[in-house]
């Protein structure tokens, strides 16, 4: 998303909007503590993705910059954040609420948000096979690049 704030940008009642979606009714609850974002896998590996930055831009207005961000698509809905909030704010929830937003408002399709989801389910697929793989390796030393690998291509003839 562009760095730059422009008054255009900013919708007062976004934030109104977002906590009427289903599971974001606690959305003012937060206080910017960043505890989701620490606890967050996917904020780790991409610097660009934080769930307290997108609660920030929620409360500032910014709807159309996020709900057209590619953003919203990188969370693994791992619910960690949601578990670790003081507030209870459901930040999982929050993502949801914007994907439909952004979809309702046709700035991502639903074809392509359903392609994004069945991308999601493969990752998570690979992920367990990969978990499975490691632990039942009898000799505790397989090389997870390559063990990864063999389950792409294992997955690519499915
Ligand atoms: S952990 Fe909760 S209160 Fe803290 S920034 Fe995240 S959503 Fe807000
Ligand atoms: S649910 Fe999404 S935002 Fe929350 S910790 Fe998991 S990947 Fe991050």
């Amino acid at each position: 998303m562009d760095d730059k704030l422009r008054l255009q940008d900013l919708d007062p009642l976004f934030k109104e909007e977002v906590a009427r979606e289903p599971g974001c009714q606690h959305l003012l609850r937060c206080f910017s503590c960043g505890v989701c974002t620490a606890a967050c896998p996917v904020s780790e590996i991409e610097p660009d993705f934080s769930p307290s930055l997108i609660i920030r831009q929620i409360l500032y207005g910014l709807r159309r910059p996020l709900l057209s961000s590619p953003a919203l698509w990188h969370c693994a809905r791992c619910a960690r954040c949601s578990f670790q909030c003081p507030q209870d704010v459901r930040f999982l929830d929050i993502i949801q609420g914007l994907r439909h937003m952004a979809i309702r408002e046709g700035l991502v399709s639903a074809a392509r948000a359903e392609l994004l989801e069945q991308g999601e389910g493969l990752i998570q697929e690979l992920r367990r096979r990969l978990i499975n793989r490691i632990l039942a390796d009898p000799a505790e030393n397989p090389d997870p690049q390559e063990t990864l690998s063999r389950l792409i291509k294992e997955m690519d003839n499915l």
